[in-house]
């Protein structure tokens, strides 16, 4: 088998989760687990999270499904609403909890005859742009909401644009602009992210949506993972699968594009682009061989990289590399490599195996 595999621990994720709760404590907390938990694989973390999490956060109808599948109970929050009205009839037969981010949605739903009523989080652009209503819109519409046939709760939801920027001026903005609309009458609200709830107490009101903090990884460029009582969930670990000796002046790679400036050691790794390791990850980014840091050299290919070994004179064939995990930070990796650890973990791909261990 190819040595490269990416090992999930379950327990540090039930562990992440907690940490969240008693960030703000007596509320409820949706774990977001759209996009196959963040690449970790959703089935084992609802099942992790099945007996503690109060709900779960999705993208789509089909990644609903699929939780509804391992979950009967949970509150399942639908984060983009519905993306045609056709899909209506299916988001009440699963009893999600379904937002309502456009005009377009508010009018689909009135217009629907469902087998029930849905739990409705009707979104508030508080000054993200992305999704949601204005605050005009959203006072305009909360009377017909209220008195709907479709509608059972009737919630406010809004999302930060810069939350992971401590002190940002629009966040400010943001959380006033929500809570502007609080003498309509809500039955629920929700307005933090991760960043949010760990640094927003403000921002907490009635349902927190923690996603990227379950996976250990931090939404700060400033404030790390460890820093804040996160305990990592991923480890991407590959072997050394070759080593060579490069004389001063030769190069290595696709593109000739490093080259050495001393007899170097170099190694290749069984980690690749096609595994979801970024190829744009300039030379230098860290890594652990056998537990030691070394840099990459070389541009990424699609199913190795290659490593620096010159300074690690006992580094062998079939030692471990670890690319990031429970002894380098994703997120270090990713700043180096010039994006989020929210990338990186989200684009591992379906060939990397999955294992899971409790701690
Ligand atoms: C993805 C998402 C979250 C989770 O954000 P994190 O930064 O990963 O905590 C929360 N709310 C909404 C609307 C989202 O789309």
């Amino acid at each position: 088998m190819r040595p490269l595999v990416a090992t999930v621990d379950l327990a540090a994720i039930v562990h992440n989760y907690r940490l969240a709760k008693r960030c703000a404590p007596g509320r409820q907390a949706f774990a977001v687990v759209k996009a196959n938990a963040y690449g970790h694989g959703v089935r084992e973390v609802v099942s992790a999270l099945h007996e503690e999490a109060d709900g779960f956060a999705v993208a789509s109808l089909e990644e609903a499904a699929e939780v509804r599948a391992l979950h009967g109970e949970a509150r399942i929050l639908l984060l983009e609403g519905c993306f045609a009205a056709e899909e209506l009839p299916m988001a009440a037969q699963l009893n999600l909890d379904l937002v309502l981010q456009g005009c377009e949605q508010v009018e689909a739903l009135l217009a629907a005859r469902l087998p029930r009523p849905l739990n409705v989080w009707l979104k508030l652009d508080s000054g993200m742009h992305r999704l949601g209503l204005a605050a005009d819109a959203v006072r305009a519409l909360h009377p017909r909401l209220r008195g709907a046939a479709q509608v059972a709760e009737l919630n406010l939801m809004s999302h930060f644009a810069c939350a992971d920027e401590r002190g940002h001026a629009l966040t400010e903005a943001q959380l006033e602009c929500f809570l502007d609309l609080l003498d309509l009458d809500f039955d629920q609200r929700s307005l933090a992210n991760s960043a949010a709830l760990l640094t927003i107490p403000a921002a907490h009101m009635d349902w927190l949506r923690p996603g990227i903090m379950l996976y250990g990884a931090t939404p700060f460029a400033e404030l790390s993972a460890a820093e804040l009582g996160l305990r990592p969930v991923m480890s991407l670990t590959a072997q050394l699968i070759a080593v060579r000796e490069v004389a001063a002046g030769e190069s290595v790679g696709y593109g000739a594009s490093w080259v050495a400036e001393r007899p170097s050691r170099i190694g290749t790794v069984s980690c690749g682009y096609a595994d979801g390791y970024p190829r744009h990850a300039p030379s230098g980014t860290p890594l652990l061989v056998g537990g030691q840091r070394a840099a990459l050299v070389g541009r990424v290919s699609m199913d190795m990289l290659t490593v620096d070994l010159t300074d690690l004179p006992e580094a062998r064939v079939g030692d471990a590399v670890e690319l990031w995990g429970a002894s380098l930070p994703v997120d270090e990796v990713a700043q180096a490599a010039g994006t989020i650890g929210y990338e990186l973990l989200t684009k591992v791909t379906a060939r990397v195996p999955r294992r899971y261990t409790q701690g």
